[in-house]
């Protein structure tokens, strides 16, 4: 059985060393053959340094002196090869205790001695390692957390030398209040039973400075499953912490800030358009409360006619690729109403440089695009308007040419008219854009507006038959300026008079119905002012829903209003459809109303009064009429 044992070379020897047996074993490891073995000395397998320090013959009487002995070290083959041998040798004795021998058992353990040499080296390198990591406190508890090991990392986070601290608690770094709820045996039972646990939070060095740990705790297992102790790593985040508080305190600010911004609304939407925040302005302009829209599409803004031709996504889509995009259009309330939207959209990009969503600022601007459709209708009038009156006198002057005299006179009267038209509407153009430049100051002075009626309404002789206008026979003293008030007569003349039937009459009356103040009531009986219009037919460019095609500006009533008010006055309109329209300047005045002497008329051709002037206040109201009022 022996002789066939290959994994072990099994050899018997004399009591001097000499070989007498020889296995398989011995020869697979050894490469003797069982005859170039038997009758030789061991110590042949000895390498020469050992034999020279005389190791095999101490080795065989230890063995004698106490029966057995083992050694492990380097053996020689026949080829001169080394391998690390296990030997045991073990002395023999016959029945009468006589010593005959030894048997001598070798096992071949170079891959293992191998291995436990790697082994070593590594575990070497890496106390080394770990010794020398400065970043890490990276040291090894015993189950209980007493500290076992110490790195340069450790003393350098924590300020403890490894003497000062080797066999201490690690509890030791940790605040009294975390030492006090248990935070430190909580950790190491939670990793125990996790396998990791990671914790981060203030921890004390050594000189009772604080420090943000982040801190990770492995528990540490035997081959057997035994708890062995635990490892435990920790950073200094301090600087990080520090930074991350200044950050999230500055990104809280800026949220506060946004989410109060009421003119615009501020929203940010991820990659896909979901709206992720509001503000109280997108609560404002759009209807929405927050809960109402956060998780929603920021498609549901859009008219059904953008989104169905996707609209919101090619928005998107754009400032994705550009960075940003701008859009104007008509944008969807809550209640379903529109505003036009003023819309920029940028992209947001994260540190790595993938798109992250979208920022979304809306302003509502549907006032400015009221008056910009304002002013574009007028615009397109202007156009349209002005060319009527200079094309007029084009084809009066191209028929004055072969006009005979009578006929040569009368279109001569019509050149002149549609000149002065044009004149009137250059007027309006000029003096608005003048008041609008605030270039306008005028200078006050107690003036009788009759008398300023009356001269405008002569200077209009040209125009219509003066008949037609009737002014009250009074001196009204009033503060007002001349110039302005002759250009507000005209105004109001010139449209009660456009406005109404050519037989019609127009009256101008004073009255004092309120100390301190004269009103001037300018009356048709036209067809009247739509009930809808009143309340904006004083803005700029605003014509009404019934003007024709009569040439005018829709700045007229806006440069009374301007010139009245520069007058620290103020204007009201009183007007029914069908039955006529008044409207009332009401300037301050100190004077008392007086009829005046007959020579100082002019403008009317009749003594009488008129129909009794219609009750206008200041905020003009009468049970059957609507009222437009305008403060000065
Ligand atoms: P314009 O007469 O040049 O159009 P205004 O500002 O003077 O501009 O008047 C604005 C509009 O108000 C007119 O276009 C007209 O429709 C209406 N309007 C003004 N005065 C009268 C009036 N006396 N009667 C009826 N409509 C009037």
């Amino acid at each position: 059985m022996v002789a066939h044992v290959s994994d072990y070379a099994i050899i018997g020897l004399d009591p001097e060393g000499t070989i007498t047996s020889w296995n398989l074993g011995a020869e697979k490891l050894k490469q003797y053959t069982r005859e170039e073995a038997i009758g030789r000395s061991f110590s042949m397998f000895y390498p020469e340094e050992d034999r020279r320090d005389g190791l095999p013959l101490t080795l065989l009487t230890q063995a004698l002196d106490d029966g057995r002995v083992e050694h492990l070290g380097w053996r020689v083959r026949k080829d001169g090869t080394r391998f690390w041998g296990d030997v045991i040798i073990t002395a023999l004795h016959d029945e009468a205790g006589v010593h005959t021998g030894f048997v001598k058992v070798t096992r071949d353990l170079t891959e293992q001695h191998h291995l436990e040499t790697a082994l070593k080296s590594s575990e070497e390198r890496l106390r080394l390692l770990v010794g020398q990591v400065v970043d890490y406190a990276i040291i090894a508890l015993d189950p209980q957390g007493i500290i076992l090991t110490w790195n340069l990392g450790a003393e350098r986070v924590k300020g403890y030398t490894a003497e000062e601290i080797i066999g201490r608690s690690f509890a030791t770094f940790y605040p009294e209040e975390d030492r006090r709820d248990g935070l430190p045996m909580k950790l190491l039972t939670e990793a125990r039973e996790q396998g990791r646990v990671e914790h981060l939070g203030w921890r004390v060095r050594k000189d009772g400075t604080r420090f943000w740990g982040d801190v990770v705790i492995t528990a540490l297992h035997d081959e057997g499953g035994t708890l062995t102790g635990y490892a435990k790593v920790t950073r200094d985040l301090t600087e990080q912490h520090a930074l991350e508080t200044a950050l999230r305190s500055s990104e809280e600010r800026l949220r506060l800030l946004v989410g109060q911004v009421v003119d615009y609304a501020i929203i940010a939407l991820d990659p896909q358009g979901v709206i992720e925040t509001w503000n109280l302005g997108a609560e404002r302009v759009k209807g929405y409360t927050a809960d109402e829209a956060i998780g929603r599409s920021f498609a549901m803004f859009y008219t059904e006619e953008d989104r169905r031709r996707g609209l919101p996504l090619e928005l998107l889509s754009i400032a994705k690729e550009r960075g940003r995009v701008e859009h104007t259009g008509w944008r969807v309330r809550k209640d379903g109403s529109r505003f036009w939207g003023d819309v920029v959209i940028t992209a947001l990009h994260d540190e790595g440089g993938k798109l992250a969503g979208f920022a979304k600022v809306t302003r509502d601007r549907t006032d400015l695009k009221a008056l910009e459709d304002a002013q574009d209708a007028f615009y397109a009038t202007f156009k349209h308007d002005f060319r009527t009156p200079v094309t007029a006198i084009k084809g009066f002057v191209d028929a004055i040419r072969h006009a005979d005299d009578e006929t040569r006179a009368h279109l001569i009267d019509r050149v002149e008219s549609s000149a002065d038209r044009l004149l009137g509407m250059v007027e309006d153009l000029v003096e608005f854009a003048s008041q609008r430049a605030g270039q306008a100051t005028l200078v006050l002075a107690d003036i009788d507006l009759a008398d300023v009626a009356r001269s405008a309404v002569h200077d209009l002789s040209s125009h219509f038959d003066p008949a037609r206008v009737q002014i009250a026979d009074d001196v009204a003293l009033a503060t007002a300026n001349g110039v302005a008030m002759h250009r507000v007569v005209t105004n109001l003349v010139l449209n009660a008079l456009k406005y109404s039937p050519p037989d019609s009459v127009v009256d101008i009356t004073f009255d004092r119905a309120r100390a301190g103040f004269l009103q001037m009531s300018v009356r048709d009986r036209g067809r009247g002012i739509d009930p809808r219009d009143l309340d904006v037919i004083f803005d700029e460019f605003v014509r009404g829903r019934m003007a024709e095609d009569d040439g005018g500006t829709g700045l007229g009533l806006a440069s009374v209003r301007e010139l009245v008010r520069q007058m620290n006055g103020h204007v009201s309109i009183q007007s029914e459809v069908g039955v006529g329209t008044t409207v009332t300047v009401e300037l301050r005045s100190q004077a008392s109303l007086k009829p005046s002497a007959p020579s100082q008329r002019s403008g009317s051709t009749s003594d009488e009064v008129g129909e009794s002037p219609p009750v206008v206040d200041g905020s003009g109201d009468s049970a059957a009429a609507s009222t437009g009022h305008c403060p000065g």
